[in-house]
């Protein structure tokens, strides 16, 4: 349908902008799926060397999660920019922002009225990938002049609907409800039939889709990765990724993750007949360390066979080398001989080298995360390893925990105050739980988490949110309820004493379906005055004047708070219990089984610690709200609906 978009030729930005026009036009997920695939196809056929850049694209982000290359520009920069480029005043774009709300449809209307003498070569997704890519990657001095010059130069030359989806990808969300998961699905569905096509096959059948689907989340899974994915689909085909494409040390895969439970029979319920293991809950950082040997014996493809590699990995799967230079220079002395590569899952918790004992994550935090030198670290670290998920070449997801915890056992050694293996007992009996349970407190642990040992169902399900694994924190035993990780998205102003700050907050959950936060609930309680200044200090710089378009929150007659954020910042909450109420939004649609429209909020909730570890869209998602809330037991004695967990590929 584009007469510029020949065969060869990079595609046309435009082509790909009107996709996202009809993706953005459905709430089915399977109509996006369509869009998407319907899409990639033509890609495939026509240029498929750019099918890379169009799939970055789509997942808004320019390069693996762990190159740190992000977007995310702020508000302020982008006005700027827009103005200048089609000559208008700060005041009436800013008036005009508080009715619209979306500054990608603002720009866009304020491109629609120019007309330009000598019109700026069409948009290209290769050119638009390259403008990003260069505006990310601005720094130092004059970098905000330089980001509004590369802004504008981009926006000089967009047309239709082309504005407003880069102006929405600059500021780092095209809130098309593309779930990275439904871009998954679009891709294995365009390759499988692109491939029949090409060989002169007929249409794969539902069996074939579902099988290259399967294929594409497994692989995807363990190596999260589209700069060694898609050159590989298009070497071997969809269906023989698994050999080509698995972990390598090098690319940090999404971590496997419990599922929450209140009571040690809940735990002897799920496990019932069959061996588990129950481990000391650390309090720290997840981190996930990653060793290939200098001249290794097994080549690996993309890592420099005479360096090696060494490298510290977030959760989230941000690089932390850097805050952790001390993991780095200590790793030889922790594996054994005839180890020469391993991926490695641990905790990284603060440590007393005075009373050789483990501290309170509050401690931590105050490490620095950059530019630390060895030698100069303040808070030591001791490292719990758990699991082992890549030993020697080989990637060991798929043994059973019992044959990986061996295999980490042989491999690695503990030494005093730096590596040690997490405290395990494989006891069954619920007095011995109970037990264990106490003393991973007093040894300033967070409580225990519960891992099947054997069978397939042990095995690392990578970015699972998984009943596999159980978490049993402390405090759930109290009876106090369930703790949420939440982002902070607005702000009342203080009374009384606390005048001069944020006396509350309007705290939000994420929906990784319809990627929007939606709000849970009004916050201050359990502030020390000195936190309540910082968080003013921090959370000004991140005031805009308008909630984004996407954050769900009750309107009408419902008190709006006095000021909102860019989602940045991310709480830990506690909270006694949760019920359906008009006034917030979380989960709508998921909870309510009445179908009245109403969110889950949080009844009494507490502030419990910063989450810095945390991205906003790793907060409690939405579906896992719903979850919490029916698993109360009055909820659970009414009712009975399941909710899916979008977490997952
Ligand atoms: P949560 O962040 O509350 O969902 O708890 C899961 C986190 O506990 C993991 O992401 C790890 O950072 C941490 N953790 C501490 N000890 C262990 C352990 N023995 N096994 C797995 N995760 C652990």
């Amino acid at each position: 349908a584009y007469p510029d978009w020949k065969a060869g030729a990079s595609i046309p930005y435009a082509a790909l902008v009107a996709t996202f026009s009809l993706i953005e036009s459905t709430t089915k997920r399977l109509e996006k799926v369509s869009h998407t695939s319907l899409f990639l196809r033509q890609v495939l056929r026509l240029t498929p060397d750019e099918l890379l850049l169009v799939i970055h694209l789509m997942i808004n982000r320019i390069a693996a999660d762990y190159e740190g290359i992000e977007l995310g520009i702020g508000e302020s920069l982008l006005m700027k920019a827009i103005c200048e480029s089609c000559g208008r005043t700060l005041a009436t774009l800013k008036e005009e922002h508080k009715q619209i709300g979306d500054l990608g449809e603002i720009a866009q209307k304020s491109r629609n009225t120019q007309t330009t003498l000598f019109p700026p070569k069409p948009l290209t997704v290769r050119s638009v990938h390259t403008g990003l890519r260069d505006i990310a990657l601005v720094k130092g001095d004059g970098g905000q002049g330089r980001k509004v010059d590369g802004i504008k130069k981009m926006l000089s030359a967009a047309k239709g609907d082309e504005a407003k989806f880069l102006v929405r990808g600059l500021e780092g969300k095209l809130r098309l409800g593309l779930a990275d998961r439904t871009v998954i699905v679009g891709l294995s569905q365009a390759v499988i039939v692109h491939e029949a096509e090409k060989a002169g096959k007929k249409a794969p059948s539902l069996e074939q889709m579902i099988a290259a689907e399967a294929m594409l989340k497994e692989v995807y899974s363990e190596l999260p990765n589209y700069e060694i994915i898609i050159p590989e689909i298009m070497k071997v085909g969809i269906m023989n990724l698994k050999d080509a494409c698995k972990l390598q040390p090098g690319v940090p895969l999404k971590p496997m993750l419990a599922k929450p439970t209140k009571s040690i029979a809940e735990i002897t319920d799920r496990f019932e007949g069959k061996r588990f293991t129950c481990e000391y809950k650390y309090d720290g950082e997840r981190v996930q360390i990653h060793y290939v040997a200098p001249n290794s014996s097994v080549e690996f493809p993309t890592i420099d066979q005479k360096k090696g590699i060494a490298k510290v990995f977030s959760r989230n799967s941000e690089e932390l080398s850097p805050k952790y230079p001390d993991i780095l220079a200590a790793l030889d002395k922790w594996v054994t001989d005839g180890v020469e590569s391993f991926v490695l899952d641990c905790e990284a918790v603060a440590w007393d080298r005075v009373e050789k004992r483990v501290l309170p994550f509050q401690q931590l935090q105050t490490r620095k995360r950059k530019d630390v030198a060895a030698e100069d670290v303040k808070v030591k670290v001791c490292v719990y390893g758990f699991d082992l998920l890549f030993l020697n070449g080989k990637s060991t997801v798929q043994d059973s925990l019992a044959d990986r915890r061996k295999m980490m056992y042989t491999s690695f050694k503990s030494v005093e105050g730096e590596f040690a293996f997490a405290t395990a007992i494989d006891g069954q009996e619920v007095e011995i739980i109970q037990a264990f349970l106490e003393e991973s407190c007093k040894a300033s642990c967070e409580g225990l988490m519960v891992k099947m040992l054997d069978t397939p169902d042990s095995y690392y399900q990578p970015s699972k949110r998984s009943r596999n694994w159980l978490k049993l924190k402390k405090d759930y035993l109290d009876g106090v309820g369930d703790s949420l990780d939440l982002v902070v998205i607005g702000a009342y102003h203080g009374k009384g004493k606390r005048t001069s700050v944020y006396g509350s907050f309007l705290l939000a959950c994420y929906n990784p379906a319809t990627q929007n936060y939606e709000t849970i609930c009004n916050i201050g309680t359990g502030f020390s005055e000195e936190v309540l200044i910082k968080f003013h200090t921090q959370l000004l710089e991140f005031e805009i004047e308008k909630p984004k378009p996407y954050y769900v929150h009750a309107t009408g007659n419902m008190q709006q708070p006095d000021v909102w954020f860019e989602p940045k910042v991310v709480w830990e909450v506690k909270t006694a219990d949760l019920s359906l109420s008009p006034k917030y939004m979380a989960a709508k649609g998921l909870a309510d089984v009445e179908g009245k429209g109403r969110g889950v909020s949080l009844r009494f909730p507490r502030f419990i610690r910063e989450r810095d570890d945390k991205k906003p869209d790793d907060a409690t998602s939405a579906q896992q709200v719903a979850e919490m809330y029916q698993n109360q037991d009055v909820v659970k004695n009414n009712a009975k609906k399941g909710v899916d967990d979008n977490f997952e590929y």
